[in-house]
């Protein structure tokens, strides 16, 4: 059965560097045989241990662009997943300033890493690759990392959407619509978002409109924390009439039966 694991939930290198949550990325595993892992941050390998997940296991690990929050284990997880180079396999999906030197940066991936892999896909903005089972299409995304890409996977029975750090734009909307389970990162609350990145109140515009079955929303900031993410997402819930959760650290949801997760919150 298919399950989805926030490793972390941190937005912010506050929260992340006070511990008061990881930012370890997303796992999604889909009957015992693929392992994703998207956007693995800080804390990344031992919150799959603290969550039982193998990092061996890993087949494909998908980064949305080169902010710490999201990539800074990427090498780690990569040594994990291959057993420091004895066995190469998996693949590395990622924005092209995570796998590619860019304008005045180099990759995030060392050279060395890029070796133990089976296989490395720069992203682009409008880009389709099918791993196994599983067809991933990048979604287009505005971020400070110009290269950034948010990610749509259409898994057997689901379809999961995680644009990953953006702000609202119509164009987003649209490539969300169709997507059962739709993860998003909120990392303020209210209006406070200042065309920086998602707010609560950008959330609801964009669940409102592109309709998911379960909308999840993640990766908080100082002032969401403050604000209190459950608080949050049950105003978008209301909003919206879709059913929202804020993640907490190690969750895991069920993305073919929502009413299967177990949240520490209680009340959802
Ligand atoms: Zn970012």
């Amino acid at each position: 059965m298919a399950k989805i694991i926030f490793l972390g939930t941190a937005g912010s290198a506050a929260v992340a560097s006070k511990n008061i949550r990881s930012s370890g990325g997303i796992i999604l595993a889909i009957d015992d045989s693929l392992q994703f892992h998207i956007d693995p941050g800080p804390g990344a390998l031992q919150k799959a241990r603290e969550c039982n997940v193998n990092p061996h296991r890993t087949t494909a690990v998908l980064v949305t662009h080169n902010h710490i929050n999201h990539c800074n284990d990427l090498n780690l997880v990569i040594e994990a997943m291959t057993h420091s180079g004895l066995e190469r396999r998996g693949v590395v999906l990622g924005s092209k300033s995570v796998v590619q030197p860019t304008d005045g940066s180099h990759p995030f991936i060392t050279r060395y890493h890029q070796n133990l892999v089976e296989r490395i896909i720069p992203l682009e903005k409008n880009h389709k690759i099918g791993i196994e089972s599983v067809e991933i299409q990048t979604i287009p995304v505005e971020h400070a990392d110009p290269t950034a890409v948010g990610f749509k996977l259409f898994c057997p029975g689901f379809t999961m959407s995680y644009p990953g750090d953006t702000i609202f734009t119509p164009q987003l909307v649209e490539h969300l619509k169709g997507t059962d389970v739709l993860i998003l990162n909120v990392p303020y609350p209210g209006k406070r978002g200042q065309g920086l990145n998602l707010d609560s109140d950008a959330a609801i515009k964009i669940i409102s409109q592109a309709k998911p079955r379960l909308a999840v929303i993640t990766h908080f900031g100082q002032e969401m924390i403050k604000a209190d993410p459950m608080f949050e997402a049950r105003q978008i819930q209301q909003a919206t009439g879709v059913q929202t959760i804020a993640a907490s650290d190690g969750l895991t949801i069920s993305p073919t039966g929502y009413g299967n997760y177990h949240s520490p919150i209680k009340g959802f």
